[in-house]
């Protein structure tokens, strides 16, 4: 373990159960980073990498360099603000990433495929793993993930709305549909995952899976999530959790499968893809009063948040 972040034997301590507790592989590298950001980035060799979400900061990230070898970081600054129990479950939630790594359940290469196939199987396929370690650390005795119920739910749809509606309004995006594109992406991506977590939890039982999104939430839940919930929850929990391999044939029929609800999602969230022969597009649905509908309820949700 590396610790650039001067954490206590307390912490260490908690790590390491946490990694214990999933029967972490020894290929697993840990690292504390104080910079969390620039160490991610210089593993991944990535400029870009950030850790903006729409529902929080990231803790940690498992970054998979082959199948005897993944560094796990964790980001020092929000992981010092955990208790001893969730920064365990935090770490055992990385375990459960390394264990899915160390056993190279990849899906063959999307060179020929795509923009479209390239964006939802990369987002199906990370859903997926999110639910299967999830799935894991409930099966292993961990408590409700801490931020997972009906009423984050709630705060997810409002905070869907208020991203898609930010990014249509973006002068920048107007003149540009690929960074629309990927503004939108980002947030099919962080909330299929917060999705895939409360499946998780509903399937173990540690959810109430009666729907219960809070009222002043149900329309934002109408109108983004309420058609694709039912077809994502018996697609994941057909899989095995992290703990046990996925056969291959298995895993690229449920993939292909979570694409299909994935791309059922990109419509309600109001964008579609559309091929041409030597290049691609990317649309906004032609619904005005679905637009406005959303424009208003974002306007309210903003002034709920100011009072
Ligand atoms: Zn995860």
């Amino acid at each position: 373990m590396d610790n650039r972040a001067g954490f206590t034997a307390d912490q260490l301590a908690a790590i390491t159960e946490g990694l214990d507790r999933m029967a972490c592989p020894d290929s697993a590298e840990v690292i504390i980073s104080a910079d969390f950001v620039s160490d991610v980035r210089s593993i991944l060799r990535s400029s870009t990498y950030g850790i903006a979400r729409g529902t929080g900061v990231v803790g940690a990230k498992t970054i998979p360099v082959s199948a005897d070898h993944q560094i796990v970081v964790v980001n020092a600054d929000s992981a010092a603000q955990l208790n001893p129990g969730q920064l365990r479950r935090m770490l055992a939630h990385e375990a459960g990433h390394v264990l899915i790594a160390a056993r190279s359940e990849e899906l063959p290469s999307d060179d020929h495929t795509w923009i479209e196939d390239q964006v939802l199987t990369s987002l199906a396929a990370a859903a997926l793993d999110e639910y299967r370690v999830e799935k894991a650390l409930y099966a292993q005795g961990f408590e409700l993930a801490h931020g997972v119920d009906w009423s984050a739910v709630g705060d997810l749809t409002e905070e869907v709305n208020l991203a898609i509606v930010s990014a249509v309004v973006d002068k920048s995006n107007s003149d540009d549909p690929e960074i629309l594109a990927g503004d939108i992406a980002a947030v099919h991506d962080w909330s299929s995952k917060v999705l895939a977590y409360t499946v998780a939890a509903v399937a173990s039982g540690a959810l109430d899976d009666v729907l219960q999104v809070p009222p002043v939430h149900q329309a934002d839940w109408d109108d983004y999530m309420d058609t694709t919930w039912p077809q994502r929850m018996a697609a994941y929990i057909s899989a095995p959790d992290a703990t046990t391999p996925m056969p291959t044939m298995e895993h690229q029929d449920l993939i292909s499968r979570l694409v299909d609800v994935e791309r059922h999602y990109l419509h309600a969230l109001g964008f579609f893809y559309k091929r041409y022969p030597d290049t691609w597009g990317f649309f906004r649905r032609q619904d005005n009063q679905l637009f406005d509908a959303r424009l208003r309820r974002a306007v309210d949700a903003a002034a709920r948040r100011d009072a």
